[in-house]
């Protein structure tokens, strides 16, 4: 199938043909045409799927073709919601390339930089606007937005959003959009929450569902290395050097481990930078881009610093600490073996995380290779401690910190969507396993 089968505009099917894109992936394949015809969707995609696209090029091209483009005061007609800066920035940048054919403006609002310039922008008038849920309030506070003309609101990584404590912010923003309109959410995982907020918010939404790196997997390729806690450095360092990886993603559990390990690495000669939620914005920008230039061969960062990042063929993903939650396992996993390519997923596993093991096969519903590395096989004798279950790092932007004491602490992480489809016992023995945290 092409692009051109799905009924989009020549200026956007070249901006496509530019960013190289030779046929739409499945979640464009289906989302696309219901778009365009004007239908609420509720979409199960997670970053890595092309979804992006799949509602950016619909979005530009009802804009498009609602009549007033382009003509007397703009008003902002698309808003695009998302949870973290990154993604923010990442969904306005799509909008541009997708967009750059066409008489259309947009502008992207996010904590952590100045408001002022952003204001500016909006004055001028934009016709999309991408925005996390607090920054965007803030802008309506000093009145630098009218949200009373759009047509079409995005709710990108909604799960996240939750998850991140924005639900009364995004019901504030809710109250100010037209009740007519067209809304697009999109979610790695349907918890009740979500469900209930798409109830009140779609109107008989086409259901839009791709299968996840997890479950497909054909191209992330997991394994776990068993070692010991205070060796998992050294096998880090083992693995880059000894592989020559020249790009590798590393996660860990708090931001203060991103750092540690970070700097551990630069005294192994190991160019390496971290991204978390304390470090500015102008540092994380810095540090993806100097990762994506190849400038660091190392990104350590934690489970939301690293939300939504696009780096393409990003070849490796190691877990230096598995995550606290299942969930997040699946969200970094998802970092590589993007739009086709190989990718390679390792845990670096010791004695005390087992039990966190066993949650993410679980929620895989299949076991992950195990392979011990020659010399760094784990001493029998040391006795697994146990883990703090709740999440040491906490999200970014720390004066909305208080806030982010995340909802999926107090429900525990929910299964993906497949998973919770598949069968009602089955999510209620996740679900109990989960409160049971
Ligand atoms: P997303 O899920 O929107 O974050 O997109 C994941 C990655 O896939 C991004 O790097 C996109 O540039 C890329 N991508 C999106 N659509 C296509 C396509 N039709 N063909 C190839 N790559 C794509």
């Amino acid at each position: 199938m092409s692009f051109e089968s799905l009924g989009l505009r020549a200026e956007l099917l070249r901006a496509v043909s530019e960013k190289g894109y030779s046929e739409p992936t499945p979640i464009q394949r289906q989302a696309i045409p219901l778009i365009l015809e004007g239908r609420d969707i509720m979409g199960g995609a997670q970053t890595g799927t092309g979804k992006t696209a799949g509602f950016t090029l619909p979005l530009l091209q009802r804009l498009m073709s609602s009549g007033s483009a382009g003509k007397g005061r703009r008003a902002i007609r698309a808003l695009v919601l998302t949870p973290t800066r990154e993604l923010a920035a990442q969904v306005a940048e799509s909008v541009r390339i997708y967009g750059e054919h066409l008489p259309l403006r947009s502008t992207v609002v996010f904590g952590g930089v100045s408001i002022n310039p952003q204001k500016q922008k909006l004055i001028r008038g934009v016709d999309i606007l991408v925005a996390t849920p607090g920054r965007l309030l803030d802008h309506v506070g000093q009145r630098s937005v009218d949200l009373s003309r759009v047509d079409i609101l995005v709710l990108d990584e909604a799960d996240r959003m939750l998850d991140m404590g924005f639900i009364r912010d995004i019901r504030k923003v809710l109250a100010l959009l037209p009740k007519q309109k067209q809304t697009l959410l999109f979610s790695a995982t349907f918890s009740s929450e979500i469900k209930q907020l798409a109830n009140n918010l779609l109107n008989s939404p086409a259901l839009v569902e791709v299968a996840r790196r997890n479950t497909a997997s054909e191209s992330v390729t997991q394994v776990v290395h068993p070692v010991d806690k205070n060796r998992k450095r050294e096998l880090l360092s083992f693995l880059i050097g000894s592989n020559d990886w020249k790009q590798v993603l590393v996660f860990t559990r708090t931001k203060h481990g991103a750092n540690r390990l970070s700097a551990q690495l630069m005294t192994d000669g190991i160019m390496s930078a971290a991204i978390h939620g304390n470090k500015s914005q102008g540092a994380r920008t810095k540090a993806l881009a100097d990762f994506k230039s190849g400038k660091v061969r190392v990104l350590v960062a934690t489970d939301i610093a690293a939300r939504g990042l696009d780096i393409d063929q990003l070849p490796h993903v190691v877990n230096f600490e598995l995550p606290n939650v299942a969930e997040d396992y699946i969200h970094r996993i998802g970092r590589t073996g993007r739009a086709g390519n190989e990718g390679e997923a390792m845990s670096l596993v010791c004695v005390d995380e087992l039990k966190l093991l066993k949650d993410i096969e679980r929620l895989l519903k299949r076991e992950i290779p195990k392979d011990v590395i020659s010399g760094y096989t784990p001493d029998p004798t040391i006795a697994a401690q146990p883990i703090n279950r709740g999440r040491a790092s906490k999200p970014g932007n720390a004066k909305r910190g208080s806030r982010k004491q995340t909802s999926q602490q107090r429900r525990g992480a929910q299964p993906p969507l497949h998973a919770i489809k598949n069968s009602r016992s089955k999510r209620s023995a996740v679900q109990s396993q989960q409160r049971g945290r």
